[in-house]
């Protein structure tokens, strides 16, 4: 038997001996064994404890008594920086390495080399594991190897005693608080369902390697079958220049999936007398750890593939099925998601959403607000600390930030649901509005559209009381389908949009796939999604596809009134190369539409040069601010750190719109904003101000603004920011006057 497998065949014998006795595990033992084996003349375990302390806990080597006594703060000296970088440090001269903090206590000095290693468990830090020696040595990589195998293990016991992260679990039952930003409002009670770090797996230990890696070996010929299926469906549904991208995006995961490299580790692991589950589990950890501390986005990016890739190999693994996406009232946390999945997610009955790496501009944010689905994004070190199905809170305001607060106290829930009685009176204030017509407090009308992309919201038409649908984003219901739907299925969806909203206009816009709105199976390699091939440049490139969808549109309209619009459109060409395609389409239709209006978003600044010949061959044009923003500040509208950076409410923007409306008032064009920025007050304001008066936004924000906009003293305002335009240039934003304006007029707090 090798040296790793006897020592874990006496740790599970001692583990046993715990279990029998009905307690825990006796981790003086477990030292003194781990000491013995590597012959080391010290081995610790150090355990966290709350307020990001890890505490020793049990040692054979340094003094007794400075068991309990101990402590280091997450980040001090080398157990401190292991617990804190998730990595093994190996030193043949530790007392040398800068972070070395001296505990006299323990009496260490004598010890000249030491490996620590962290103790981790589903994503979270249980404490660190060292060894000792007085001989300068370097450790090497086998014994890194069984250290590393015994932290696995010890991981478990500290879970199953209770005895991780505080005295008695303590920390599993402090209430702990995340600020994040509000991508929609709401609030929301319910367990938490934790998406991203592997569960731990059920059996650590095996007996028989040769089994093991049999099992290991069929779940990886599984994965591979499973992937090369994906890979095949993927470019059946693509052709050309996208079949390409396709195949080297999807080759690129195949090469993962097949590199020897980490299977080798695996299976070394599996020789050291782990189960084929926690094998896998330790060493996909190392890798996520690794591709973690890269910076470079694409890079990191690749993450998503190996952590994807290491799901695969664990259901396989276990023959369990991919879980449904379903967690009735659960506030659901996530490292990241994309907008398909949220959507499957908010069919499975979630409560509530909170994304580390999320944008309010990004479209899991429009679409978690159109889906009326409270979410934050940040409360970054959530996914560390939670548990799965611990109860949890989630405060979303509007203009406010959010928190998300885990194992919340007894008086947090009753000031919650205090809140929420607040907050349901105040939309049934709002509610009273709703028959009453939008207009400013000196009677100028304000059309007040709704953006929608699914059937379900429809019904808030009735609800809010909305003018119409001032954009349909038809790519949302095809991405809930997971495929582009053929004609006659396209044509149902847009017919009973047009039944929903009767005689109220409707915008469809047609597909603006791409960017972060992706089918599966079609990812691209692109180096900027958001300024790559999406949205119209596909449709003109693939026209079989944008015709397709245009004869469903004219199918639908069946004689009715119908109104096109296109996205993305960078050139006056482009879209007349659109229209082309309409007209080969209206050419074979019949009943035509009574009356056909077409127009384009105005999202890419380059229309602002091409206006006059762009008039000519609009209907309307409808400014998609969160790409225009993006795009007019260099700004990626999905990264958050940027979130904030650049103002609506700045010169720039404000000049540039005034230009716009004052072009499309002298052409007769009708001019509409239907960005998000038109959903919230002080921009609202401004752009009415500035004589936008068509206005498109979530449902939730339609009553609110009209309540707004009721108040709002529209020539009084008219002048105050003109005054405000005067003297602002250079300014990077007139947020605070505009503010000061709104808040003396009782018309925000
Ligand atoms: C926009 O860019 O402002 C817009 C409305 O389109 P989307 O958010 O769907 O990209
Ligand atoms: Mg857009």
């Amino acid at each position: 038997m090798s040296a790793p497998r006897r020592l874990l065949t006496r740790l599970r014998d001692l583990m046993a001996k715990g279990d029998s006795r009905g307690g825990v595990a006796p981790m003086s033992e477990l030292v003194r064994m781990v000491a013995a084996e590597l012959v080391s003349e010290v081995c610790s375990i150090y355990v966290a404890r709350p307020g990001d302390i890890l505490e020793l806990f049990a040692t054979e080597g340094l003094r007794e008594d400075s068991v309990g006594r101990t402590r280091l703060r997450v980040g001090e000296g080398i157990v401190g920086l292991v617990a804190a970088t998730h990595a093994t440090l190996n030193l043949a001269d530790a007392q040398n390495h800068p972070a070395f903090a001296y505990r006299p206590e323990t009496g260490e000095e004598k010890y000249a080399s030491m490996l620590a290693v962290p103790v981790r468990r589903g994503g979270r830090t249980l404490g660190v594991l060292a060894v000792q020696n007085r001989n300068p040595r370097h450790y090497a990589e086998d014994e890194v190897e069984v250290l590393e195998t015994v932290a696995m293990l010890l991981a478990e016991v500290l879970a199953a005693s209770g005895a991780e992260g505080g005295e008695g679990g303590l920390a599993a039952t402090v209430s702990r608080r995340f600020a994040g930003a509000t991508l929609a409002s709401g609030l929301a009670i319910g367990k938490v369902r934790l998406l991203g770090p592997l569960q731990a797996p059920k059996q650590v230990l095996a007996d028989d390697p040769r089994q093991e890696q049999a099992r290991l070996d069929q779940a990886v010929a599984m994965t591979r079958q499973s992937v090369d299926a994906l890979i095949a469906n993927g470019l059946a549904v693509a052709d050309g220049a996208e079949a390409d991208a396709s195949r080297e995006i999807l080759d690129s995961y195949r090469l993962i999936a097949a590199d020897s490299g980490w299977l080798k580790r695996v299976g070394d692991a599996i020789r050291g007398g782990l189960s084929a589950e926690a094998a896998v589990h330790r060493v996909a950890g190392d890798l996520r750890d690794r591709m973690r501390r890269i910076v470079d986005p694409y890079l990191r990016e690749r993450l998503a593939d190996v952590e994807d890739l290491i799901g695969r190999l664990m259901q396989a693994l276990t023959g369990e099925a991919e879980a449904p996406k379903s967690a009735p009232g659960a506030i659901l946390l996530a490292r990241r998601m994309g907008p398909a999945e949220l959507l499957e997610w908010h069919a499975g009955g979630i409560a509530g959403v909170v994304i580390e790496e999320a944008s309010p501009s990004g479209h899991a944010a429009i679409l978690a607000r159109a889906l009326g689905l409270p979410a934050l994004a940040g409360a970054a070190g959530m996914l560390e600390v939670a548990n799965d199905g611990e109860p949890a809170v989630l405060v979303a305001e509007d203009g406010e930030g959010g928190q998300l607060i885990l194992r919340p106290e007894q008086d947090v829930v009753e000031l919650f649901h205090r809140a929420e009685a607040a907050r349901s009176a105040r939309q049934a204030g709002y509610a009273a509005l709703r028959d009453k017509p939008a207009q400013t407090r000196d009677g100028t009308p304000v059309e007040l559209n709704l953006n929608v992309g699914l059937a379900l919201e429809l019904l808030q038409l009735e609800a809010t009381g909305a003018a119409g649908i001032g954009l349909f984003r038809t790519e949302i219901a095809m991405m809930a389908r997971g495929s582009v739907a053929d004609v006659t299925d396209q044509a149902a969806i847009y017919a009973q949009v047009l039944d929903a909203a009767g005689d109220r206009p409707v915008l469809f816009r047609t597909l603006d796939l791409g960017g972060d709105k992706l089918l599966p199976g079609t990812a691209r390699p692109e180096e900027n999604p958001a300024m790559g091939w999406r949205s119209l440049r596909i449709g003109l490139d693939r026209p079989a596809v944008l015709r397709r969808q245009l004869r469903a549109l004219l199918l639908a309209a069946g004689g009715r009134k119908l109104s096109i619009m296109f996205p993305m459109v960078a050139t006056v060409a482009e879209l007349r190369a659109a229209k082309a395609l309409l007209r080969t389409e209206l050419a074979r239709v019949r009943p035509q539409p009574s009356v056909l209006h077409v127009g384009t978003m105005l999202e890419v600044p380059s229309l602002l040069w091409q206006l006059p010949e762009l008039l000519r061959e609009v209907d309307f044009i409808s400014v998609g601010s969160n790409d225009l923003m993006q795009f007019l500040f260099a700004a990626d509208r999905g990264t958050p750190g940027l979130a904030g950076r650049y103002d609506f409410l700045s010169p720039p923007v404000i000049e540039m719109l005034a230009e716009v409306a004052a072009q499309c008032r002298a052409a007769d064009v009708k001019l509409s904003v239907c960005g998000e920025h038109a959903s919230r007050p002080l921009e609202a304001m401004t752009l009415v101000g500035l004589g936008i008066t068509s206005l498109s936004m979530p449902a939730s924000r339609v009553l609110p603004v009209k309540a707004l906009l009721a108040e709002l003293d529209l020539p009084a305002f008219r002048a105050v920011l003109a005054g405000i335009r005067r003297t602002a240039a250079g300014a990077a934003s007139v947020r605070e006057p505009i503010a000061a304006w709104a808040r003396e007029h009782r018309l925000v707090q």
